[in-house]
C-alpha cells in the first residue's frame, strides 16, 4: 500500500510517499530555516504563509520523485498536531481536499507519533513492544511503545523540552538557530567536564530542564561579571552532558525495569551526537538493543507521517474531514 504523507505542523513543508510504512520512495522537504534564521526563531505567521507557496509544489515533488500518479495512493495522511496552527491548517486542509477530489481515505496523524514511526522506516524489521525516548523541539517523553498505535506515556517534562532548551541555551551564548546542531557541533571542541551543572531531580521518569537552562544562563552572567576568561565550547559541551546524561540515564533504567530491552529514540534531538554516543554506551553495557533513526527522519518529515498513517489504516483507522488542528495535543496514552 502506497501513503502520501503531508507535513506542515512547523516550518517544513513536507510530503512524502511511502510503501507499506516501511519504504520511502520519496521524501520531499522544502525548509524555511533560512528565513526564520534571522529572526531567531519560527514566525508563525511566515511560517503558514510560506506553507501556502509551498505545498502543492511539495507534493507534487514527492509524486514525481517516486514516479507515480496521485490514482495509485492508497491513502493521505497528514499531520494535524501538535504544531503552529496556522502551520497545521495549511497541509492538513491540502489532505483534506485532496482526499475528497480523488476519493483516497483520509488518515490524521498526530505529529509526536509520527516522530516514532522513523524508526519503522530506518528498521524495517522493527517491531513493538520498545521503550521509545522522544526529544523534539517542544516534547520530551518516555513512552513504552506496546504495539504499533498502542502505547503508555510514563514520563514528560515538567517544563521545556529538550530541544527547547538546547535552542535556548544556543541563542543565549549567540550560537544562531536551531540551536541543538549548533550546540551538538561546537561541544566537540569544549571539555564537557569543565562545569558540573545541576539537573533537577524529578520524580520517576519525568523530566525538567528549565532550571538547568537558569543555571547556564546565569553561570555565564557571573563569569561576564567577573571579566572570567571562559569558552563558549566548554559551556556547551557541559550543559549538553547534563542534558544527555538525565535523558539516557531514565531512558536505560525504563529499560531495565519493563525489561524491555529494546530501546528507540525519536525527534530533532535524536540527531544529538552526543547522545546517540552515551546510548550505545549504556546499552552496550545493558545488553539493551539501540535503534536510532536516520538523520533524515528524526527532524520534521513526512516519511514519518505516511509511515505513522500506514499502521493506523491496516488497522482501519480512517479520519473523518470534521477532524480539526490541534496545536497542544501532545502525546497521551492511547491503548485499543
Ligand atoms: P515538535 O516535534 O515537538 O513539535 P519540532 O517539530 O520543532 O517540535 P523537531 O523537528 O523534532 O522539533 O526537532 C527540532 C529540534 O531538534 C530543535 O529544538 C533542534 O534544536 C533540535 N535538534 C536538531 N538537531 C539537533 C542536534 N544535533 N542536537 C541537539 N538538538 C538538535
Ligand atoms: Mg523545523
Ligand atoms: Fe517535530
Amino acid at each position: 500500500m502506497f501513503v502520501l504523507g503531508i507535513e506542515t505542523s512547523c516550518d517544513e513543508t513536507a510530503a512524502a510517499i511511502v510503501k507499506d510504512g516501511r519504504e520511502v520512495l520519496s521524501n520531499i522537504v522544502y525548509s524555511q530555516v533560512e528565513i526564520h534564521t534571522s529572526f531567531g526563531g519560527v514566525v508563525p505567521e511566515i511560517a503558514s504563509r510560506k506553507h501556502v507557496e509551498k505545498i502543492s509544489y511539495a507534493v507534487e515533488a514527492a509524486l514525481n520523485q517516486a514516479n507515480m500518479e496521485i490514482d495509485k495512493i492508497d491513502a493521505i495522511a497528514a499531520t494535524y498536531g501538535p504544531g503552529l496552527v496556522g502551520s497545521l491548517l495549511v497541509g492538513l486542509s491540502f489532505a483534506k481536499a485532496l482526499s475528497y477530489a480523488k476519493k483516497i481515505p483520509f488518515v490524521a496523524v498526530n505529529h509526536i507519533e509520527g516522530h516514532i514511526y522513523a524508526n519503522f522506516i530506518t528498521y524495517p524489521e522493527l517491531k513493538p513492544p520498545l521503550v521509545v525516548l522522544v526529544v523534539s523541539g517542544g516534547h520530551t517523553n518516555l513512552i513504552v511503545l506496546e504495539d504499533f498505535d498502542k502505547y503508555e506515556v510514563v514520563g514528560k517534562t515538567r517544563d521545556d523540552a529538550a530541544g527547547e532548551a538546547f535552542d535556548k541555551i544556543a541563542r543565549y551564548l549567540g550560537l544562531g538557530y536551531p540551536g541543538g546542531p549548533a550546540i551538538d557541533r561546537v561541544s566537540k571542541f569544549g571539555d564537557e567536564e569543565k562545569y558540573k551543572y545541576p539537573v533537577a531531580a524529578v520524580e520517576g521518569y519525568n523530566f525538567s530542564f528549565s532550571g538547568l537552562k537558569s543555571a547556564v544562563i546565569n553561570h555565564v552572567h557571573t563569569l561576564k561579571q567577573k571579566k572570567e576568561n571562559f569558552k563558549v565550547e566548554d559551556i556547551a559541551a557541559s550543559f549538553q552532558k547534563a542534558v544527555v546524561d538525565t535523558l539516557v540515564e531514565k531512558t536505560v533504567k525504563l529499560s531495565l525495569e519493563t525489561n524491555i530491552k529494546r530501546v528507540a529514540i525519536a525527534g530533532g534531538v535524536a540527531a544529538n551526537s552526543k547522545l546517540r554516543e552515551k546510548l550505545v554506551e549504556r546499552c552496550t553495557q545493558h545488553q539493551i538493543e539501540l535503534y536510532v533513526p536516520d538523520f533524515k527522519y528524526c527532524t520534521d518529515n513526512a516519511a514519518m507521517v505516511a509511515s505513522a498513517g500506514y499502521f493506523r489504516l491496516v488497522k482501519g483507522q480512517t479520519s473523518s474531514y470534521s477532524i480539526n488542528a490541534i496545536p497542544y495535543i501532545g502525546l497521551v496514552s492511547k491503548k485499543e
